[in-house]
């Protein structure tokens, strides 16, 4: 992936202003958001050292291998809980999107994934798929925000 291209996050950002220097450890994720944005990218550009070192190591697997037919097309954050530049965790409810190269079936991955920050770095811990524990709004809300939530 080239800098100038399109951060695979779709933060509308490049690759270059976006999670390309956290994979290359020239900067840290400021927010539980931005990390999870960064290892959604390292999926879509098979990064598995960048996965394996933002992965806490109490939940981190002994191997990390990614299947080359697997292709992440598209990633949208439903809802964050603290996560914050001044939190020690944080939850990320997102919706990623995939197809399978070889049949071209599509999948998607719905999940809510939890975060701490030890020593100044965020980590992933786990998460829960297919689960909406962050969504208090109606279920018909597209943007997961409450109808009643001060704008
Ligand atoms: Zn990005």
């Amino acid at each position: 992936m080239d800098d100038a291209d399109r951060c695979p996050c779709l933060s509308g950002d490049t690759y270059g202003a976006c999670c390309g220097p956290l994979h290359r450890g020239e900067r840290r994720a400021a927010t539980a958001e931005a990390l999870m944005r960064s290892r959604y990218s390292a999926y879509a550009v098979r990064d598995v050292a960048y996965l394996r070192s933002s992965w806490h190591p109490r939940t981190r697997p002994p191997a990390l291998e990614l299947d080359p037919d697997q292709e992440w097309r598209r990633l949208d954050v439903v809802a964050t809980r603290a996560g914050g530049p001044f939190d020690d965790a944080g939850e990320v409810e997102f919706v990623a999107r995939y197809r399978w190269a070889t049949t071209g079936h599509a999948g998607r991955l719905h999940e809510v994934s939890r975060f701490v920050r030890e020593g100044g770095r965020w980590l992933y811990v786990d998460g829960d798929v297919g689960a909406s524990p962050l969504r208090t709004g109606s279920a018909g809300s597209a943007t997961g925000r409450s109808p009643t939530a001060p704008r």
